[in-house]
């Protein structure tokens, strides 16, 4: 059993852990105990807030139909991207993104639309998007969205410079990104991407993400995606978070700044074996990080 800790205890233990990979950390309980991010709401908002109090809300009415990439905008180097998506295919189970919204640092919209699927809807699961035929009839063409949305992330680097470090091109915040990108069309490097559905520190266990909605619920404290989805609310949500994560100071530097996506989820058996029968200072020694910590997009110039 985990005892209860402190607040100043789990804030604590969450610096310590923060650059500590989560992928060596399975099965056994006793390193389960040692290493679990057990930690109240409360203490985690004190920990990742500082002096900055978000409202319960966004402040922002639900996007209008259509807004143009906003030229204004042109010196975001950071912005989120959400989409909403409806169903396609014989049982409507097919991903089909039928909105996008893109906005920068500020919360300022630089672009939203609605897209006209290339294959046809056939569930709008209108409960939860809202949409419904005639929102998409004259809607902007996927591969228009598509063209707008890479242009402006790539901001001018032809495609081999964005995979270079130094680039121009945007970083990209969102939550579970590549499903966006892949119903967008849109090839994006890992270099520039920021998911929080696989950022480590984000991951309450080795093996599972949490939902958008449970993040901002548990670390911003405020209630999305009740009723009629807004993809506006979700890029507010996740800039919020990635901001927090960015701005969150720790001891030490594990980060090993590789930008390096492990595949988490397959050890293989003898692998699996070899871990659960190590202490847990010799997991502690193989566990310095192998991701890239947001912090260091603070010191990018
Ligand atoms: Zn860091």
């Amino acid at each position: 059993m985990l005892k209860p800790l402190s607040d100043d205890a789990a804030a604590l233990k969450l610096t310590v852990l923060r650059h500590r990979t989560f992928s060596t950390i399975v099965l056994n309980p006793e390193h389960w105990a040692l290493f679990s991010l057990s930690i109240s709401a409360r203490a985690l908002r004190n920990t990742m807030s500082g002096a900055q109090v978000l409202s319960s809300s966004t402040s922002r009415p639900t996007a209008q139909n259509f807004m143009d990439i906003d030229s204004r905008m042109q010196s975001a180097s950071v912005v989120a991207l959400s989409c909403r998506m409806v169903g396609g295919g014989s049982d409507g189970s097919l991903d089909i993104c039928a909105r996008v919204c893109l906005i920068d640092q500020e919360e300022n919209i630089i672009f939203h639309t609605y897209v006209r699927p290339q294959i046809p809807i056939t569930n709008y699961r209108y409960e939860r998007t809202g949409i419904s035929p005639e929102y998409l009839r004259d809607a902007m063409p996927l591969k228009q969205a598509q063209r707008k949305i890479q242009d402006f992330l790539c901001n001018g680097e032809p495609i081999w410079k964005v995979r270079s470090k130094g680039t121009r091109a945007r970083i990209l915040v969102g939550h579970g990104l590549d499903h966006d990108l892949e119903s967008l069309e849109i090839e994006y490097p890992q270099l520039l991407i920021r998911d929080l559905a696989n950022y480590p520190p984000m991951m309450k266990t080795s093996k599972l993400s949490n939902s958008l909605k449970y993040l901002t619920q548990t670390y911003l404290g405020y209630e999305i995606q009740t009723g009629i989805q807004d993809p506006y609310e979700d890029c507010v949500a996740a800039m919020r978070l990635y901001g927090r994560l960015k701005a969150q100071p720790h001891s030490g530097d594990y980060a090993s700044g590789s930008g390096e996506v492990q595949n988490r989820n397959n050890f293989p058996a003898w692998r699996q074996r070899e871990l659960e029968n190590m202490s847990p200072a010799e997991l502690l020694e193989i566990s310095a990080s192998d991701y890239y910590c947001w912090c260091l997009d603070a010191q990018r110039v």
